[in-house]
C-alpha cells in the first residue's frame, strides 16, 4: 500500500529580499497529528518560512503542497480557510475589548450566539482555561496568548502554527501550552512548533527541521538524536561549556550596595522601584529574572545614574562609596561598568564607527589615558583591542556601529566595557538576539570577569541563561525585588512562581 499522502509538502522553498536570500530552498513534510519543530537560532528564517505557509508572503521559488494538491495563498483568510491557523509572536488583541468581542471580531463568519459557549469549550478540550468576559487589558502575557490560540482553534484547524510561543511565558505556562499542543495533535491536527530553544523541541516534537542562515541544514527524529547535536546543526560549531573558576579564599568586597531603594514612578518615568534592597559582592554573579517591564529597566537606570537621585533617596553604594547622588560618568570613575539593554542607541551611536564610540565612553579614562590611547589613533588601537580579545567580526578597519550585526555590536560593547576592567558589572540582556556562539563568548567573558574579581549583575530574561551564570538569583515583580537566593537552591519552577507574583504560593 502506497503512504498516505502527506497533510502538507513544502519543496524547495525560497524566499528573497533584494540581494538577500532570507530563505534558500527549504523542504519539509508534515503529517496530521505530527508535532514538528522548526528550529534554528535568531534570523534563520524560520519566520520567514511560516510566513509564507500562512499567506502573509509570496514565496520567490518552490512550491507548497496541501493535502495532495498546490497551494498557493494570496493572503491569511485563504490560508485560514483551507485549515492552516497561526499565532504569532506579537499578540494582535484590542485592549478595551472582552477575550469574545476580541474573537467575534477576528472571526466574522462565527455567529455570535452561543460563542462564549464555544470558546469555553475548546478551551477546556485543549486544558487552556479562558474566562470570555475578561477584557483584555486585564490579562497576562500567557492568557493573551490562551486568547489567540483558541481563536485559532475555533477555526478547527488541520495544522496549527506557532511562532516562538513561548517568550512571553512563565515556565508553568510553557508546560500548559505543551499539554495542549499534545492534546491538539493526539486529536489529529498537525502542529509547526518554532523555536530556538532545544529543550522544547526534546520535550515535545517528534520530528525536527534544523534552519541555519536560511539553509535547511537536515531534518531528525529529537526523541532520538542527541540535543548536542541538534545544537551544532543549528550553530554549525561546538559550543564550549563555561567554565568557571574555584571561589577565591578570603574576604569578599562589597561591589554594589543598595538599601531601602524606592523610586516614585514619576521619578522614574516609568514603573515604581519599591523598597528594594541588594548586595553583589566581589567575585560574585548575582542575576535577576522576571517578566519583561516588571521594574528591571528602571533598576538599570537608577543604576547607571541616567536617574539622578537625591541625596537622601536610598542607597547606593560601588565599592564602599556613596553613589546615588552621581552622574553616569563618576559612577564609572568608582569602577562600574553598564551595558545597557538597547545595544543600538543606548549603548552606541550608530551612525559613528566604533572607534569614535570608544572616545565617546571612554575620554577621561584613568585606563586609557594612562595607556596613552588619548587621541583618534589611540581609540583606534582599542577598538582593534577590543576585535581581537572579543572575536568581533565587521566588514572594514573602521566599521559604523550600525554596520554591525546585532551579535558583533553586542561583543563590541562588552569588550568595551570589560576591557576597562570594571569592579562592578550591570549589564542587561547581554545575549539578547544573539547567536549561540557569540552568546557563549559573551557569557564567559562575564564569568571571567567575576573570577577575576568583579561583583556582576546580570538582568535577563533568559532563565538558562541566568541559572547558567548566576551565583545568586532575584526576582523583579511589580518594581519590587525578592532576596536573591544562591542559585543552587532554586530551580526553574520556583523562579517562575516568583516571576508570576505574590499570589502564588512558592511551595
Ligand atoms: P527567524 O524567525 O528565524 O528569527 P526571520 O525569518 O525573521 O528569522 O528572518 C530571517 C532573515 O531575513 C533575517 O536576517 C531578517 O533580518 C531577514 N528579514 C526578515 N524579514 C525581512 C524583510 N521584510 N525585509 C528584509 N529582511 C528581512
Ligand atoms: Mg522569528
Amino acid at each position: 500500500m502506497a503512504p498516505p499522502t502527506p497533510l502538507l509538502e513544502v519543496e524547495g522553498l525560497t524566499k528573497r529580499f533584494g540581494d538577500f536570500t532570507a530563505l534558500d530552498s527549504v523542504s519539509l513534510e508534515l503529517a496530521a497529528g505530527e508535532r514538528h519543530a522548526l528550529v534554528g537560532e535568531n534570523g534563520a528564517g524560520k519566520s520567514t518560512l511560516v510566513k509564507m505557509l500562512y499567506g502573509l508572503l509570496a514565496p520567490d521559488g518552490g512550491s507548497i503542497r496541501w493535502q495532495g494538491r498546490a497551494l498557493r495563498l494570496a493572503n491569511p483568510a485563504q490560508a485560514r480557510a483551507a485549515g492552516i491557523g497561526m499565532v504569532f509572536q506579537h499578540f494582535s488583541l484590542f485592549e478595551a475589548l472582552t477575550v469574545t468581542e476580541n474573537i467575534a471580531i477576528a472571526l466574522p463568519q462565527l455567529s455570535l450566539g452561543g460563542l462564549a459557549e464555544r470558546i469555553d469549550q475548546v478551551s477546556r478540550t485543549v486544558g487552556l482555561a479562558l474566562d470570555p468576559d475578561r477584557r483584555v487589558h486585564s490579562l497576562s502575557a500567557g492568557q493573551r496568548q490562551r486568547v489567540e490560540v483558541v481563536r485559532c482553534l475555533l477555526q478547527d484547524p488541520k495544522l496549527l502554527i506557532l511562532d516562538e510561543p513561548t517568550s512571553v511565558l512563565t515556565p508553568q505556562e510553557a508546560d500548559t501550552l505543551f499539554e495542549a499542543v499534545r492534546r491538539l495533535s493526539d486529536g489529529g491536527c498537525a502542529v509547526l512548533y518554532i523555536t530556538h530553544r532545544l529543550a522544547e523541541v526534546t520535550a515535545l516534537c517528534d520530528r525536527a527541521t534544523v534552519l541555519r542562515r536560511g539553509r535547511m541544514i537536515g531534518h531528525c527524529d529529537p526523541r532520538t538524536t542527541p540535543a548536542g547535536d541538534i545544537a551544532e546543526m543549528m550553530v554549525g560549531t561546538k559550543i564550549a561549556p563555561i567554565a568557571r573558576a574555584a571561589p577565591e579564599p578570603g574576604e569578599p568586597k562589597s561591589r554594589l550596595r543598595l538599601r531601602a531603594l524606592s523610586l516614585s514612578a514619576r521619578e522614574t518615568g516609568g514603573r515604581r522601584l519599591k523598597d528594594i534592597y541588594l548586595e553583589v559582592k566581589s567575585h560574585e554573579i548575582v542575576g535577576i529574572a522576571g517578566v519583561a517591564g516588571e521594574g528591571q529597566n528602571e533598576l538599570v537606570r537608577a543604576l547607571t545614574g541616567e536617574i539622578r537621585l537625591p541625596l537622601l533617596k536610598g542607597a547606593i553604594e560601588i565599592n564602599g562609596k556613596r553613589a546615588a547622588h552621581r552622574d553616569p560618568a563618576s559612577r564609572r570613575r568608582l569602577g562600574a561598568g553598564f551595558v545597557p539593554e538597547d545595544r543600538s542607541h543606548h549603548a552606541t551611536v550608530p551612525a559613528m564607527g566604533l572607534d569614535e564610540n570608544v572616545m565617546l565612553s571612554h575620554h577621561g579614562e584613568p585606563r586609557m589615558v594612562r595607556a596613552g590611547f588619548l587621541n583618534m589613533a589611540g581609540a583606534r588601537a582599542w577598538v582593534e583591542r577590543i576585535r581581537d580579545t572579543f572575536d568581533v567580526r565587521a566588514s572594514s578597519e573602521t566599521p559604523a556601529a550600525a554596520s554591525l550585526s546585532g551579535g558583533n555590536l553586542q561583543k563590541f560593547i562588552m569588550g568595551r566595557e570589560i576591557l576597562r576592567q570594571p569592579r562592578l558589572l550591570v549589564v542587561d540582556q547581554p545575549t539578547w538576539g544573539v547567536d549561540a556562539a557569540a552568546a557563549a563568548r559573551i557569557r564567559q567573558a562575564i564569568v571571567d570577569l567575576a573570577d577575576d574579581g568583579a561583583g556582576v549583575l546580570l538582568i535577563s530574561q533568559d532563565l538558562d541563561e541566568l541559572f547558567a551564570l548566576s551565583d545568586r538569583i532575584a526576582v523583579m515583580y511589580r518594581g519590587r525585588l525578592t532576596p536573591a537566593r544562591p542559585t543552587e537552591r532554586l530551580n526553574a519552577r520556583l523562579v517562575g512562581l516568583m516571576m508570576a507574583g505574590p499570589k502564588v504560593a512558592v511551595p
